[in-house]
């Protein structure tokens, strides 16, 4: 743990923690956009928030920004509160899904426009654009006019303006999305490559799983206005805390069960036998959700005495290195197992999928809570 340092307004905050958002609330009508949002933004870090549309992200995104007062709760940079503070004197860069740039200016004079506005002199203002442009290879598209660009060029405009003024904070809402699926594996490493280098903390939004686990130090799940897990994307894809953190990142495959003791009855099968590694805590069983995820059901050597699935083999996907097959298990679940190995079963094929019983991840169906 860093040094705790008090600043004048007697607030404590750890010299590690750069912004920190505390209790925050925000209301559109009947909508609670923002239910109670406690995060903290590690000085140098990219932290993303992810979840499905609507749950808050760009709320939250823009309280920072300043462009939406919350209704109650605070926000603070560097241990100073932003209340009051407009958006022009936060001194933050943003980049946005629809890049946001002006269409009557050159490129060169796009990036430079926050430097006018903040009275650079001119021979310093052209050194530093012309900075900004070779550090997103814009350095020959200089006196371009933004029509003439792709989406990726436009963005990478949008990249060195946030980064030119040297901001305080980034913040990025979703700036890949209208982007085509090669182009936004390639940017997302560049941002991540620029965002490291910089050292520039970093609050990134995106609704794309895949995107926020490449390119995150640590997730912020959300879910109706609230976080509901924070961690690495290691820890949000092994160990969710929640069924809907286990479904909206990675996916997974469901099972209704009824948790008696140690034993899962369910609707496919014979029991299932929890390990000891289980120790449920008391639970009084009842109505559970079971997880099991594709790359986790494999299928079973003939004979093998297994934990283990059966079913009909409905599609068979290749995928190079494995084949997906969707199973219809015995009471009509639909279930994927990621198989490898030589000549997978086909269409019509009955299998049956072993797993390993540690891998089962364990839900209160009515919570969602994970029991352990
Ligand atoms: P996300 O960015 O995660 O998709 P938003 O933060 O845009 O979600 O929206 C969160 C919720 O607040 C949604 O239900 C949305 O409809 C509502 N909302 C956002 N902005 C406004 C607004 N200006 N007026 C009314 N409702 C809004
Ligand atoms: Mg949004």
């Amino acid at each position: 743990m860093s040094g705790l340092y008090a600043i004048g307004s007697c607030l404590f905050v750890s010299a590690q923690d750069h912004l920190v958002i505390t209790a925050l609330t925000k209301r559109f009508q009947a909508v609670a956009a923002l239910d109670g949002v406690d995060l903290t933004l590690r000085r140098g870090e990219l932290l993303t928030l992810l979840g499905p549309s609507g749950c808050g992200k760009t709320t939250l995104l823009r309280a920072v920004a300043g462009f939406n007062n919350q209704d109650s709760g605070s926000i603070a940079v560097a241990g100073r509160s932003l209340d009051g503070v407009p958006p022009h004197r936060r001194n933050f860069g943003m980049v946005f899904q629809n890049y946001a740039i002006f269409p009557h200016l050159t490129v060169a004079d796009n990036v430079a426009y926050g430097l006018k506005a903040r009275g650079v002199p001119r021979q310093d203002l052209r050194l530093r654009v012309a900075a900004a442009l070779e550090k997103v290879q814009l350095g020959h598209l200089a006196q371009r006019f933004p029509d003439a660009m792709s989406g990726g060029q436009k963005q990478r405009v949008g990249l060195a303006r946030a980064m030119v003024i040297e901001p305080e904070l980034l913040l990025m809402d979703e700036p890949l999305s209208n982007l085509d699926a090669k182009l936004r594996i390639e940017m997302r490493g560049q941002i991540r490559l620029m965002q490291r280098e910089l050292g520039i903390s970093t609050l990134y939004v995106t609704h794309d799983q895949e995107e926020a686990m490449a390119i995150s130090d640590r997730i912020a799940v959300m879910r109706g206005g609230r976080i509901e897990q924070l961690g690495t994307p290691e820890s949000i894809y092994e160990d969710p805390e929640t069924s809907f953190v286990a479904d909206f990142v990675g996916g997974s495959n469901w099972l209704d069960a009824v948790l008696e003791g140690r034993s899962l009855r369910h609707g496919a099968g014979e029991p299932l036998q929890l390990p000891a590694s289980f120790v449920l805590a008391g639970h009084p069983g009842g109505a559970v959700r079971v997880s099991l995820r594709a790359e986790d059901l494999q299928l079973a050597a003939p004979g093998a005495v297994v934990p283990a699935l059966t079913g009909t083999v409905l599609v068979r996907s290749y995928l190079g290195r494995q084949t997906r097959l969707r199973v219809r298990l015995a009471d009509g679940v639909e279930i994927d197992a990621d198989v490898v190995g030589a000549s997978p079963p086909v269409e019509g094929d009955a299998v049956r999928l072993a797993f390993s019983p540690e891998d089962i991840r364990l839900f209160d169906a009515r919570s969602g809570a994970r029991l352990r």
